[in-house]
């Protein structure tokens, strides 16, 4: 008899939705059923909430994503009305705080600002599309350059890559030759000052229709698709449990939050990409706990600033004329404020972190009007290096069985800090951003240090390894150390002390464990064919 296998995934985000749509473009017998906690935000499902021109209705797109803090919203979502105390400060728009400070709320005084989103597209429906390539050291060893390049390739094709997005845009021109004076001499070829590569598709009239998990699951949410019959996704199903028989995973127990029914879902593969907090805590609750799940925790160090950009020195290489017609170009698009994307990527040995320069015509935050800089003809960029910390064993997220959170689930305590090492990076790249601010025009906001947690990437806490000697909790192929059939998925699967935006780099390492995991049911199913 013939076998249909039938794959759960964990998570909408982009590395659930990667690994549905690889499974079943390379299984044509496949089936994909999807499992997100949070709800459906837009007709067309995962779609960045960016590209929503009302303003009304992206505030409500955000808030519905907000779980445990999205406000009246709560009870709709399948949340217990807890008492939400907002904490020191909230988080970014469309995401929430795993210590918001009322019942069932993570512990996390030291790495406080950390968040995730719940909705059909997870974080990606949020996200700034920045997707700059792994490079140097950020990379991982036991994959070879060949395959690794064919991977990000791969991956750059899933996200809709765009590697010179507003690359006409005179002003962003400008910001680059000012970087490029101060900086170039002092970089390695090809990783001086040069456009940020985003995920997303120019539209003809200049603007960008940012890509979500919509752009990944493509084909899969096309009405009549033929791979659309195979693909399910149910929002608002919240998978309390992964279920195994002995050393491999049977399939998923699912709480719909509509109905509060309990059922179980066999499923011959488990896919969990749930986010770097939520899906060691769903393993930690499935019982499956390698010494390494939740350690190893890394984020970004994140220092930001906000300059005034100087129109004398601008004019050395944009004209005022280019500046009207810029200005007159974006004005019919009012609902996105970016325009040019620049950076300075990671580069070793001297420039081992991240700047990323966002050019707008407002500041992010009111300005002071008797400001002398509170109007600027030039506009602004808001500017931050990211940097990297490298792993410990007592950097993590740990579960407690005898607290509950505000879900059911063990309850997260999250410990974190910064070493010497770290502070020594932290205040090279301050330095340098003070560079790059006088480069450009004049601080309207100095350069400061985020909160722990404000980079919204969080790594290590899945890491992948080469061997099972407790260091890691997934092979190279992201397949989780002693159980069979259950493949993570995330950011939380990078090993390595990375400066770059972590999306791409996960979707490259979700495109191996695809493969993989299609060799596997192919070998499978023939197998039961014969059988
Ligand atoms: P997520 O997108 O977090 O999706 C995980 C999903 O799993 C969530 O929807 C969650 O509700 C769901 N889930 C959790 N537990 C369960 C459960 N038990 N059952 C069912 N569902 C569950 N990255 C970049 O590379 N570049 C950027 O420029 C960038 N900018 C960002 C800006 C913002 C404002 C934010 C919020 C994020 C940004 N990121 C950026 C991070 C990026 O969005 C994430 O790296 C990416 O979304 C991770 O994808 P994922 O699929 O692993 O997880």
């Amino acid at each position: 008899m013939s076998h249909h296998p039938t794959i759960a995934v964990v998570g909408s985000g982009p590395i659930g939705s990667a690994y549905a749509r690889l499974l079943l473009e390379g299984l044509p017998d496949a089936r994909v059923i999807m499992f997100e906690a949070g709800p459906q935000l837009t007709a067309r499902p995962g779609e960045s909430v960016r590209n929503i021109a009302d303003p009304d209705e992206k505030a409500r797109a955000r808030e519905l994503s907000q779980g445990p803090q999205a406000g009246d919203h709560r009870e709709s979502l399948g949340i217990p009305a807890a008492t939400v105390v907002e904490g020191m400060f909230t988080a970014r728009q469309g995401t929430h705080l795993f210590d918001f400070g009322g019942d069932g709320s993570a512990h996390a005084p030291t790495f406080p600002a950390a968040a995730g989103a719940t909705n059909v597209g997870g974080q990606g429906a949020h996200w700034t599309c920045a997707i700059p390539r792994p490079a140097f050291s950020e990379k991982v060893d036991f994959i070879a350059d060949d395959e690794w390049d064919d991977l990000i390739r791969t991956a750059e094709g899933l996200l809709h890559a765009q590697s010179a997005a507003f690359a006409d845009s005179a002003v962003g021109r400008g910001i680059r030759s000012l970087l490029s004076e101060e900086f170039e001499a002092e970089l390695p070829d090809g990783y001086g000052p040069s456009t940020l590569p985003v995920a997303g598709d120019p539209q003809p009239d200049g603007t960008m229709r940012w890509a979500g998990a919509d752009a990944v699951l493509g084909p899969l949410i096309e009405p009549g698709d033929p791979l659309a019959d195979r693909f399910e996704l149910r929002d608002l199903s919240l998978v309390r449990r992964v279920e195994r028989e002995g050393d491999r995973a049977t399939g998923v127990t699912v709480e719909d939050l509509r109905t509060r029914e309990t059922a179980f879902v066999p499923a011959d593969l488990v896919v969990v990409a749930a986010d770097a907090f939520r899906s060691p805590q769903l393993l930690w609750a499935s019982g499956i706990r390698p010494t390494a799940l939740g350690h190893y925790l890394t984020e970004h160090p994140v220092v930001i600033s906000t300059v005034a950009l100087d129109g004398e020195r601008m004019a050395r290489y944009a004209t005022e004329d280019e500046l009207d017609a810029e200005l007159a170009r974006r004005a019919t698009n009012a609902a996105d404020p970016v325009a040019a994307v620049n950076r300075i990527p990671f580069s070793e040995p001297d420039h081992p972190y991240s700047l990323q320069v966002m050019y707008s015509e407002t500041t992010p935050f009111p300005m002071d009007p008797e400001h002398p800089l509170a109007t600027n003809r030039w506009g602004y960029v808001n500017m931050g290096y990211g940097m990297r910390k490298f792993p410990r064993y007592e950097d993590a997220v740990t579960f407690d069985d005898a607290e509950l959170d505000y879900r059911g689930f063990p309850n997260m305590t999250i410990e974190y800090e910064l070493t010497d090492r770290e502070h020594a990076e932290i205040d090279a790249a301050t330095d340098r951003l003070r560079r790059a601010g006088e480069a450009l025009g004049t601080f309207v906001a100095e350069p400061r240090l985020m909160p722990n947690g404000s980079s919204l990437h969080y790594q290590g806490t899945m890491r992948m390894g080469a061997a099972d000697d407790g260091t890691s909790v997934a092979d190279p192929w992201s397949r989780v150390w002693g159980v069979d059939g259950l493949v993570v998925g995330g950011n939380a699967l990078i090993p390595t002390a990375t400066a770059m935006n972590p999306t791409l780099m996960s979707v490259a390492i979700a495109v191996r464990g695809a493969r993989k995991a299609v060799e596997g049911l192919s070998a499978r199913t023939a197998a039961s064919v014969t059988a």
